[in-house]
């Protein structure tokens, strides 16, 4: 069903919609950072019965599997009746959000006040982040490789964390600045302490805190140049609006379509062509370096797999790539009322008609774009006019108006077909998401008639 409101649907059944939602809600509040990710979904897949790839010494039909690389991506799979070299059956989704880096020698104390420096990650507007509750999670590695897990901020008896912004009493300055500068990246610094340490003799708030950092975690001031920490926003996702019809959360670009994915293949038993869902990392940075979607960690994982059904060879990997079908599942920008004027109204994804399909993303003129082919999109359609599944197109936004990115056009480098097909959001890479329940439930229903009837 193209372009239709979803809900209708669903009248009188909206409880299925409700209670799958719970589940996702459930995997981004204890998803706040790529590894926790990954972890959860480890979870979830060994509650359904998938091992370990390195445990399985052949695979056949029906074998469920998991591969995880570097603790930030994972690829879970369900073997096909068919053999790996004839093709997959892909859904990739990106589970790396913005958010505020804690930089290697992050900190010091200025006027009373203990400071951790940041940077930022992925495309941020900076005076968003300010003057919100702020959880920090990651993890420190030791020089003897212990690693230290910090999770502060989500515990209703934790403390929050938090950056400053001017009065509004005293901000005339500030206020004439463009929206770019009215907060700058070097400003992004977030405020740890203000209590002095007693027989300290400089920076005693400074010292306050590393002698915290030593008592409560086991790590000095110089273990953070072996850091990952990351600032996020604090809390749950919760239900929005009064009719709790959408969720407001951290992360839905892109754990919302990595929660889908996942769930489409862990809940779908035996298939013709094996599904995978990979969930990659780096993509808000250009999808770089080992756990980004550049990284051989995929083509690695696929080579294992044909091993394990006979013999290898080069030729069955590049045909295993080449008969292979992808949903590229990421989100895209919903049509927001209040911003009418930045989407070609016709072409915009808007909340509550299904999973929305960009042939294209990119920028003036669809610089970086994977345009994906019309014969393959006129098979996706068929199969989900078929399943009565409400399905939209949309492009990122007006013409020249900006733009964004994607991993289809990597994994099209492999010759497969691929597509951006995913759940259009509201207020996207700001600390609070929007989406509606029934994308989110109507796109899980399409990834799954995607892995069992293409
Ligand atoms: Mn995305
Ligand atoms: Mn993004």
């Amino acid at each position: 069903m193209y372009a239709k409101n979803a809900w209708k649907k669903y009248e009188g059944n909206a409880k299925v919609v409700f209670d799958f939602c719970e589940g996702y809600k459930d995997y981004i509040s204890v998803g706040k950072t790529e590894r926790l990710c990954v972890e959860e979904a480890k979870r979830l897949a060994e509650a359904k019965g998938f091992k370990p790839l390195e445990s399985f010494k052949t695979l056949k039909a029906g074998d469920k599997v998991y591969a995880i690389n570097k603790g930030k991506n994972i690829a879970c799979f369900v073997i096909g009746k068919k053999l790996v070299e004839e093709g997959l059956r892909v859904l990739g989704a990106h589970i790396d959000s913005p958010r505020l880096d804690i930089k290697q020698n992050p900190l010091y104390e200025s006027n009373g006040f203990a400071l951790l420096d940041t940077h930022y990650y992925g495309g941020v507007k900076k005076y968003q982040w300010v003057t919100i509750p702020l959880a920090m999670h990651g993890v420190v590695f030791l020089k003897d490789g212990t690693n230290i897990e910090v999770h502060v901020g989500e515990n209703d008896d934790d403390p929050v964390l938090g950056i400053g912004d001017l009065l509004i009493h005293l901000a005339a300055d500030q206020l004439q600045k463009t929206g770019a500068k009215v907060i700058e990246g070097e400003d992004l610094d977030v405020t740890v302490g203000n209590m002095p340490l007693k027989d300290s003799e400089k920076d005693k708030v400074k010292a306050n805190i590393l002698a915290i950092l030593k008592e409560k975690y086991g790590f000095e001031e110089e273990d953070f140049l072996s850091a990952e920490l990351e600032m996020v926003p604090a809390g749950k996702a919760r239900d929005y609006g009064l009719d709790r019809s959408m969720i407001a959360g951290y992360g839905h670009d892109d754990r919302v379509c990595a929660y889908t994915s996942l769930m489409a293949v862990l809940d779908t038993p035996i298939v013709e062509y094996t599904s995978c869902a990979i969930l990659v990392d780096k993509e808000e940075i250009g999808s770089v370096g080992a756990t980004g979607a550049q990284s051989k960690f995929f083509e690695n994982v696929i080579a294992e797999l044909i091993s394990k059904q006979g013999e290898y060879s080069d030729l069955k990997l590049r045909h295993a790539f080449e008969n292979t079908m992808m949903l590229s599942s990421d989100v895209s920008a919903g049509f927001d009322p209040l911003y009418p004027g930045a989407n070609d109204a016709k072409n915009a994804a808007y909340l509550g008609n299904g999973i929305c399909f960009n042939k294209f993303t990119g920028r003036g003129g669809k610089g970086g774009a994977n345009d994906a082919m019309p014969e393959y999109f006129a098979k996706i359609r068929n199969i989900l006019d078929n399943a009565n599944i409400h399905f939209q197109t949309s492009e990122l936004g007006r013409v020249d108006q900006g733009g964004g990115g994607t991993i289809a056009y990597i994994l099209g480098n492999y010759n497969m077909n691929v597509i951006d097909a995913g759940i259009a959001v509201l207020n996207m890479h700001a600390p609070m998401e929007i989406v509606s329940k029934v994308d989110v439930y109507e796109t899980y229903k399409a990834y799954i008639e995607f892995i069992t009837k293409l």
